[in-house]
């Protein structure tokens, strides 16, 4: 075993805080001949301050289980598998025991060691918390664009003016990302795990994945990084130019089928079961395990202090687990103490979790979902639902929704403060809104919004809103661009008006 920055700090657990990893390679430059192996037992007895002190560190270990279910049933993460036998969700399951021989302590130095460096691939924020999501993969199969580490925004003077003077609230950019959305955390794991699964061999020619939007751009870019064959199924004609470039300029295999994103489902289910072709969508429980690592972040980004709202769009409901999950991780392994309280926010013209929610979750039923702004969230049925409503009830959360118009109303006012977010966001900050009028959530509460996407994505709508283009929706917030004669007495004239508005309203 070749010493490395991983191995050797796992030797010198004796003295904490851990020393930062030494940086002998660059973060493109990856080590092609060292193996760093996280889960090394060592033979070294050393006193320690940590729990356990005697003994050496068990290898730390992940393999799937049924989701929420009591049984022995279980499988390699080298297998191919995206269901349990029954037909249900599956869940990536840690040896938490291996994992406790250390504090919580030990891992809040550990992963603040790794923040933004350039030893491969710690710098990650996903791969920072190796141990934590795929802990047995060899770092050369990792694939990592260098996802994570993402702003987590003080919105001071969106809290003051539409919040009134709530000046405890942050916004988690998870946008602000390779490929622009929350997706890319998830997706560095799959496709890291499907590459080692072809390096094993194992029948797996390309990864596919239906999708308008962020799953296929994670996909297409994480694929082509790792020279994987990528296969993207949409919908013809129903794919905005923002949706459509990512995965052709990425060299994705994209088909464009007559059918709508449902037909596109079926049909790769059905497809993937035939043809030696990995299934990436979201019911894949390995997405999850990145996904979560942005609650773990947030943790990280407060110095480890918890806060007590976290509010996260929801639509095929697996991120809110995976928010729940990264969090509960973090109390079951001594890090923090408690887990913040969770808000699910809907669309409300694709809301069955809301109404499930309100029903007391006495019997779920999916809806038709109708078109809305927050486009990655028109989901009538989702997968994860099992997962959501676990997530909730296990954290005291709360579900909300939003209107159209409060959705676009919301996301202009946080643009409008110097943000650039997604209509999702919007959605979020409008449950922030509602629970904040219901006193739900207190003026003083730390809470988080989390942004879901990049408003980049999202220029048609905005451009739409600002223009007072969409049927039925007064723009409050609009602003549009003055046409004036390129004059220097028509420049002047607008500008005077323009400044005496402006200090009249200071
Ligand atoms: C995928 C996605 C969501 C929804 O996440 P789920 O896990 O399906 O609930 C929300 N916002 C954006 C921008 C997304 O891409």
């Amino acid at each position: 075993m070749a010493s490395t920055p991983a191995t050797a700090f796992l030797h010198n657990h004796h003295q904490p805080p851990p020393p930062p990893p030494s940086h002998h390679h660059l973060h493109n430059l990856r080590p092609s001949t060292t193996t760093i192996n996280c889960t090394s037992t060592t033979t070294t007895t050393t006193t320690n301050n940590n729990r356990h002190s005697t003994s050496s560190p068990p290898p730390f270990t992940a393999k799937y289980v049924p989701f929420n279910s009591v049984t022995d049933e279980s499988y390699s993460l080298d297998e191919i598998v995206y269901r349990s036998s029954s037909g249900g969700l599956l869940d990536v399951q840690h040896d938490i025991d291996a994992l406790r021989h250390f504090d919580g302590k030990y891992w809040r130095s550990l992963f603040d060691s790794r923040v933004g460096r350039t030893a491969w691939p710690y710098g990650s924020g996903v791969w920072s918390k190796k141990e934590f999501v795929l802990p047995e993969i060899d770092d050369d199969d990792i694939v990592s664009c260098f996802e994570g580490n993402s702003n987590l925004f003080w919105a001071e003077r969106f809290g003051k003016r539409n919040l009134a003077g709530m000046n405890d609230l942050w916004v988690k950019h998870c946008g602000i990302s390779h490929t622009g959305s929350f997706k890319d955390l998830g997706m560095t794991v799959l496709v890291s795990q499907v590459n080692r699964l072809r390096k094993m061999n194992k029948p797996v020619v390309g990864i596919g994945c239906a999708s308008t939007g962020d799953t296929s751009a994670a996909l297409s870019a994480y694929s082509a990084a790792a020279g994987i064959p990528s296969i993207v199924f949409l919908p013809a004609n129903k794919i905005s130019l923002e949706q459509l470039v990512q995965p052709i300029a990425n060299g994705a295999f994209v088909l464009s089928l007559d059918t709508d994103f449902d037909g596109c489902m079926k049909l790769i289910r059905e497809i993937t079961n035939e043809l030696p072709i990995y299934l990436a969508n979201s019911l894949n429980s390995l997405r999850l395990e990145g996904q979560k690592t942005a609650a773990i972040e947030i943790l990280q980004q407060f110095d480890w202090e918890v806060p007590d709202w976290v509010i996260i769009p929801g639509g095929n409901l697996g991120n809110i687990y995976a928010f729940y999950k990264g969090f509960k991780m973090c109390v079951d392994l001594g890090l923090v103490d408690r887990i913040p309280r969770l808000v699910c926010a809907q669309s409300a013209n694709a809301n069955p979790l809301y109404l499930h929610y309100r029903s007391g979750w006495t019997n779920f039923a999916p809806v038709k979902a109708s078109a809305t702004f927050a486009s990655a969230i028109q989901i009538g049925d989702p997968v994860s639902i099992d997962r959501a409503v676990y997530a909730l009830r296990n954290s005291d959360g709360i579900v909300e929704e939003a209107t159209e118009e409060e959705l676009m109303d919301a996301m202009s006012a946080a643009d409008s403060t110097g943000m650039f977010v997604c209509p999702h966001t919007g959605v979020a900050l409008v449950a922030l809104m509602k629970l904040r009028e219901r006193g739900v959530i207190g003026r003083t509460d730390r809470t988080v919004v989390v942004s879901t996407a990049h408003g980049l994505k999202f220029t048609q709508a905005k451009i739409d809103y600002h223009s007072k283009a969409i049927e039925g929706m007064e723009s409050r917030f609009s602003n549009s661009p003055v046409e004036v004669a390129a004059e220097y007495g028509a420049v002047m004239d607008v500008l005077q008006k323009f400044l005496t508005k402006v200090s009249q309203a200071q």
